[in-house]
């Protein structure tokens, strides 16, 4: 689904990734579910573009329903995949401490689990081979992604600033819509492993400039990254 100029989602409200073409190439952030790589190959169909031109995926943190189909990705096409150092053993492994659940309703948790059945979430492979990346650093992909450290929701959880085309990718250092109890609006993310540091990581986000907020999971937020950190703050 195209969002702007150079800006495409991949998924829903439920699960999203994000597809940024430019003319140099393509930088994916985040590879959703398994299932999400049919989405891939018909978003990159409608563009008229091979999956060859894309020269990285960076993911915002090592969690499964982020990872999908970034394996398949290295394997079938080469395709180099990024991380934060502090969560390259989780995207390796699959390893996670366990988190309280929080609330839920049965609906929207079942809707989760039930769209993550249906693409293939059981079978999400590990990553094998990650390029671990650091907080401040500018990647060498089309757009020149900033890698934002906001640990909390995983030790290295990140954000993805990509000036070219206004927009900075979060993963789960928020949410506009909270997969186990259905509520849109800005808020904390579920499954966070320390949710005070992840309010915390909050102040790196908002001194972003950027139109577009764009997280794992819920609805894009058409403004400023200031202006959802204050969000988040307020209903937390
Ligand atoms: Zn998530």
């Amino acid at each position: 689904m195209k969002l702007a100029p150079h800006l495409h989602r991949l998924g829903n409200d439920i699960v999203a990734s994000y597809l940024v073409d430019l003319p140099e190439g393509i930088t994916l952030i985040d590879a959703g579910l398994p299932g999400h790589w049919h989405d891939l190959r018909r978003e990159l169909a409608e563009l008229g573009r091979p999956m060859s031109d894309i020269r990285g995926l960076v993911l915002t943190h090592g969690d499964s329903d982020h990872i999908g189909f970034a394996e398949r990705l290295r394997r079938e096409a080469g395709v180099p995949v990024f991380i934060h150092a502090d969560d390259a053993h989780r995207v390796r492994t699959g390893e996670k401490p366990k988190t309280p659940m929080g609330p839920a309703r049965l609906g929207p948790t079942l809707g989760f689990f039930a769209y993550g059945i249906r693409k293939n979430a059981l079978r999400t492979a590990h990553v094998s081979e990650v390029i671990e990346v650091a907080d401040g650093a500018v990647l060498d992909l089309p757009g020149a992604p900033v890698v934002i450290g906001m640990p909390g929701h995983s030790p290295g959880s990140i954000a993805v600033h990509v000036p070219a085309v206004d927009a900075a990718f979060v993963g789960d250092a928020l949410t506009t819509r909270h997969v186990l109890t259905g509520r849109t609006g800005a808020q904390p993310a579920p499954f966070t492993d320390e949710p005070a540091e992840a309010i915390d990581s909050l102040d790196r986000l908002a001194a972003v400039s950027a139109s577009w907020v764009l997280p794992g999971h819920g609805a894009p937020w058409r403004g400023s990254p200031s202006d959802i950190a204050a969000a988040v703050r307020a209903s937390a």
